[in-house]
């Protein structure tokens, strides 16, 4: 099983062209050239629109450059008349490592349903990849039914879709925290990330719960990131607004706990 070595991800979004993706990349790749952190090396992932994936494949490749890719969807689908999706294999063959599923602008924008999120997770798997499974309650949820029962409900209906011994990484996202610039604090994200691992040692068994890495998104930038890698639960951080800008996030991935 995978140890739980920090991961820092950055989403993009719907941002950056190809080239002003190779701008961002080489501008990140020097000023983290000498990056040491006092918690030994982070893993560190970007996760670039489809249309930049190759771009930065080749210039990742040809600068043997430390970073991750990620992608920030996929389709369920193995391949066919699916016009618009991109299949897992695909990704598979640009070194794609991590796998977005979930995401709340793919749950609320385009209506995907936890089962949606599943089958995707497990075209993720199936080819190769880890599915970093994305969930989150909206502000009328946490009113609603507090904090950690949406998460809770979203992560049991991927899991079933899974591979018992299938890979994954958990990140929470309060849908509220997302791009408000109003993050939770690192209590309210550690007590979620707790109720998730917990719930894993059901949902699959100890060693899981205790090998998988379970981050915090939402408004993440560097003067609050520290906070969240300092909850015992807490194992990274996916990042999104502030991933655009090279300096703020050599800034993040460079955090000091
Ligand atoms: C995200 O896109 O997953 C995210 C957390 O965005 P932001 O950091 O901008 O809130």
């Amino acid at each position: 099983l995978v140890d739980r070595t920090a991961l820092i991800a950055g989403n993009w979004k719907m941002n950056l062209d190809h080239l002003q993706a190779i701008a961002l990349v080489q501008k990140l790749a020097w000023s983290l050239k000498d990056a040491k952190h006092d918690f030994g090396e982070a893993e560190v992932a970007v996760f670039p629109p489809f249309t930049d994936l190759r771009s930065v494949q080749t210039l990742l490749a040809a600068d043997k450059l430390s970073l991750v890719l990620g992608a920030q969807d996929v389709s369920p689908h193995e391949a066919g008349a699916y016009t618009g999706d991109v299949s897992a294999s695909m990704l598979a063959k640009l070194e794609v490592r991590y796998v977005l599923v979930g995401h709340s602008e793919r749950r609320h924008g385009h209506g995907e349903s936890d089962e949606l999120v599943g089958k995707k997770a497990l075209a993720a798997h199936r080819a190769g990849m880890v599915p970093m499974i994305c969930v989150g309650e909206t502000a009328e949820d946490l009113e609603q039914h507090g904090a950690a029962a949406i998460p809770l409900a979203q992560l049991t209906a991927a899991l079933a879709e899974l591979p018992a011994d299938a890979e994954f990484v958990v990140a929470y996202e309060p849908v509220w925290a997302i791009g408000s610039g109003q993050a939770a604090t690192p209590e309210q994200a550690e007590e979620v990330a707790r109720a998730l691992r917990e719930a894993l040692r059901d949902l699959r068994d100890d060693e899981r719960a205790a090998a998988t890495r379970i981050l915090y998104g939402g408004s993440v930038a560097s003067q609050n990131v520290a906070g969240f890698l300092r909850q015992p639960n807490v194992d990274g951080a996916l990042v999104g607004g502030a991933s655009l800008k090279a300096e703020e996030f050599s800034r993040i991935v460079q955090f000091k706990k």
